[in-house]
C-alpha cells in the first residue's frame, strides 16, 4: 500500500488527506493529514468515506454528445470541445448577445478555480449569469 498526500475534492474547504492505495491502484481508504494547515487532522464524513465514486460503473469516462434523436453517443475530447466552441461562438455572435450564456461552477472546485470561472464568464464570455451548484 502507498499513501498519496492530496487535498479532499469534495468541497472548497481544502482539507488535507492521504489516499491509501493498493498496488493495483484500488483505493483502500482515506486518512487525515494531521499536520495540514486547514484541517489539522479533522475530516467530515464525506472526506473520510466519499471515495466510492472513483470506481463507480456509472461514472462518465468520456464526453457524450446529444444526437438529434435525443440519445447520447461517446465522443473524443477534441470533438466535444469543438462542439462546445462552436456553440459558444454561435451564442456570442450578433447584436444582442449579452447573457445568452450561463456558467455553473462547482462546490468541489477551489476558491481560486471558482474565481477563474467567474473571470472567464464575465470577461471572456461577456455574461453575468454565473452561479454555483451549492445554490441548486
Ligand atoms: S473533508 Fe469535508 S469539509 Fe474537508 S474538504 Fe472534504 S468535504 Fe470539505
Amino acid at each position: 500500500m502507498k499513501r498519496v498526500e492530496t487535498t479532499c475534492g469534495y468541497c472548497g474547504c481544502g482539507c488535507g488527506i492521504y489516499v491509501n492505495v493498493a498496488d493495483d491502484d484500488t483505493i483502500l481508504g482515506i486518512t487525515p493529514s494531521y499536520n495540514h494547515i486547514v484541517s489539522k487532522g479533522k475530516l467530515c464524513s464525506k472526506g473520510w468515506h466519499g471515495y466510492a465514486f472513483v470506481r463507480d460503473s456509472r461514472r462518465l469516462t468520456s464526453p457524450l454528445i446529444r444526437q438529434e434523436d435525443g440519445t447520447f453517443r461517446k465522443a473524443s475530447w477534441d470533438e466535444a470541445l469543438e462542439r462546445v466552441a462552436e456553440g459558444l461562438r454561435g451564442a456570442m455572435m450578433g447584436e444582442d448577445n449579452t447573457d445568452r450564456i450561463g456558467v455553473i461552477s462547482s462546490a468541489r472546485c477551489t476558491n481560486e478555480e471558482n474565481y477563474l470561472m467567474a473571470k472567464l464568464a464575465r470577461a471572456g464570455l461577456k455574461t453575468s449569469s454565473v452561479d454555483h451548484c451549492a445554490r441548486l
